[in-house]
């Protein structure tokens, strides 16, 4: 067993790992996990562990759990990374990859950490898992319960996208719809856990195991570019704790050994809703809440991401990397360009091919970068966007004749 506790980002306070945690009870900032870096690398091989069966649970030694029979699995991780030549042309960069997490089992990229979570809430013994969500989350939650065997509670707001509610409810989430944006909704729902009124097990913002599970993204992209870091790794962000555990992801393979060079971590936002980006630009450290202006990047609507943003912005830049918000259009663009090397992703999960394009225009990314952009979503848990982006032609044919005469008419 490696994972040896937490340590307090902000007062450094440390806790034992059998601890059931969310917040740091001393300060009620965002706790780490910690491991113990030089047992795994003088007890691990890189190779070995790329040769295990594919998922997150390949790299079950950099993960905070304590006992392998709690493990709740779907066949999450190990989506596909494809070099888009395409893509990097229209982009501007001579090389481009795209790191999907659409191929995860409920869609999106959430399943990375929530496996962790259920497997936690499995571990601690609770019967409920429960999460605020602008909808991705509500899902996965609810499939993990179900695959542990669990009840889910999810609270989402009432304009979340039918597709993701839909997914949870099928999977048997009680779902309470919250009007308000999501900022005001996550206020709200960690407010109810922290009061202690609910005997729930949190997988929402505060969750320090959950977290741990997103630095799976860091290990695959090091692995499948022969253990060497892409020049930026550009990923969607919302609260951010994806950009701030994929850097501790290529961090710990560099510190035990495993990689050569750091990426520079790009964080991407949707334009009316880019409060980290705004921190990051200003060269301020603390996040200061925007006011949500309207965006087809439903899941990006974290308008005051309070803690994950301060970490974001920090990680983003100790990397030497950047943050940025892109226009509906730029993301309309993204989808289309992704769906011209057959990638079917939804409007938040594109965000990071518009953002490479715009960073390379404006001089702030190098055309000689190998890129790796995440895509977070699939365009079917957000199908009422790309629905409207297409016509279905109203004419038919009935005969092989009317077959005939319209094959031949399409030349
Ligand atoms: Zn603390």
């Amino acid at each position: 067993m490696y994972f040896t506790g937490f340590r307090c980002f902000e007062c450094g306070k440390l806790y034992r790992p059998d601890e059931d945690l969310l917040l740091c009870p001393a300060c009620h900032n965002l706790l780490d996990a910690t491991y113990d870096y030089d047992a795994i690398g003088r007890d691990l091989d890189r190779d070995a562990i790329a040769a295990r069966p594919h998922g997150v649970w390949r790299w079950r030694e950099f993960m905070p759990v304590l006992d392998d029979a709690a493990i709740v699995s779907l066949g999450e991780g190990d989506g596909p990374m494809l070099r888009c030549d395409r893509i990097a042309k229209a982009v501007g960069v001579r090389e481009l990859w795209v790191k999907s997490d659409a191929n995860n089992p409920t869609g999106s990229l959430k399943d990375r950490s929530i496996t962790v979570s259920a497997t936690k809430a499995v571990e601690f013994g609770y019967k409920i898992l429960s999460c605020d969500s602008t909808g991705n989350k509500a899902s996965s939650v609810a499939a993990y319960a179900a695959r542990a065997g669990l009840d889910s509670v999810v609270f989402c707001p009432d304009d979340t996208p039918v597709p993701k509610v839909t997914q949870a409810l099928y999977f048997g989430a009680r779902v309470i719809r919250v009007r308000g944006h999501y900022s005001q909704i996550n206020a709200m729902y960690r407010k109810l856990i922290h009061s202690g009124a609910v005997k729930w097990y949190d997988c929402g913002t505060d969750n320090p195991f959950r977290y741990e599970g997103k630095k799976s993204y860091a290990y695959e992209i090091a692995q499948h570019l022969g253990w060497r870091a892409p020049d930026r790794v550009v990923h969607p962000a919302n609260g951010g704790m994806s950009i701030v555990k994929a850097w501790k992801g290529f961090g710990e393979l560099k510190r035990i050994g495993w990689l050569e060079g750091l990426p520079k971590m790009t964080g991407v936002q949707a334009a009316n809703c880019a409060p980290i980006a705004k921190a990051v630009l200003a060269g301020a450290n603390i996040v200061t809440p925007v006011e949500k202006g309207p965006t087809i990047a439903s899941a990006l609507a974290g308008a005051d991401p309070g803690l994950l943003g301060n970490r974001a912005v920090a990680s983003i830049r100790e990397s030497g990397g950047t943050a940025l918000g892109v226009s509906d259009a730029e993301t309309l663009e993204a989808m289309q360009l992704l769906a011209s090397e057959g990638l079917f992703i939804e409007p938040s999960g594109a965000v990071a091919i518009a953002g490479i394009k715009r960073l390379v225009a404006e001089g702030k990314a190098s055309p000689d970068e190998r890129v790796v952009c995440v895509v977070t979503g699939s365009g079917f848990k957000d199908f009422d966007q790309i629905a409207s982006q297409v016509r279905i032609p109203e004419e038919t044919v009935g005969s092989y004749e009317e077959l005939l005469a319209a094959a031949q008419a399409l030349g």
